[in-house]
Order: C-alpha cells, then sequence, then structure tokens
C-alpha cells in the first residue's frame, strides 16, 4: 500500500501505517502520533491509568480535525443565540 496524501500530490512512496480513522495508508511525513490514557476501573471505582500511553496513528487531517473536535469541547459554553 502507498501513502494516500503522497498519492494525492502525484508522489509514489509506501505506507507506513494506517490512520485509525479513515484508513488512509500513511508514510512517515503524513503521520501524526497521539497518545492516549487508558483508564481501568480497579477496586472501589478508583480509576487507574495504565502505563505506557496508548498510541493512535492518525493522518494530518483527521489529527487537525480531532484537535479541533478537542478544543471545541474543552471551551467553555456558549449561549444560544
Ligand atoms: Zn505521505
Ligand atoms: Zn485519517
Amino acid at each position: 500500500m502507498n501513502c494516500y496524501d503522497c498519492n494525492q500530490e502525484h508522489v509514489e512512496r509506501v505506507a507506513l501505517g494506517v490512520c485509525h480513522i479513515c484508513g488512509a495508508g500513511l508514510c512517515t511525513d503524513h503521520t501524526r502520533e497521539t497518545k492516549q490514557s487508558v483508564k481501568i476501573n480497579q477496586a472501589f471505582f478508583a480509576r487507574v491509568t495504565v502505563d505506557p500511553l496508548q498510541r493512535g496513528l492518525l493522518c494530518l487531517k483527521c489529527g487537525d480535525s480531532m484537535e479541533a473536535k478537542n478544543q471545541a469541547q474543552h471551551s467553555p459554553l456558549k449561549a444560544h443565540n
């Protein structure tokens, strides 16, 4: 499989990973690595974060979209008007 984004730029480059959202093949230049904490429930409802963090691979577009989504979710609510 070749990198999808390189292909858009008419370049042929072998993909080293796959975006886990859109499924596009990714070369290293078009990959964004994410680190997600994984929490598990333990006794007495204690939430414990597992080490190491979970790795995720995203293309740059899905990475940007994810970032925008996180920012929107974490920004204070605005009045509906
Ligand atoms: Zn590429
Ligand atoms: Zn993607």
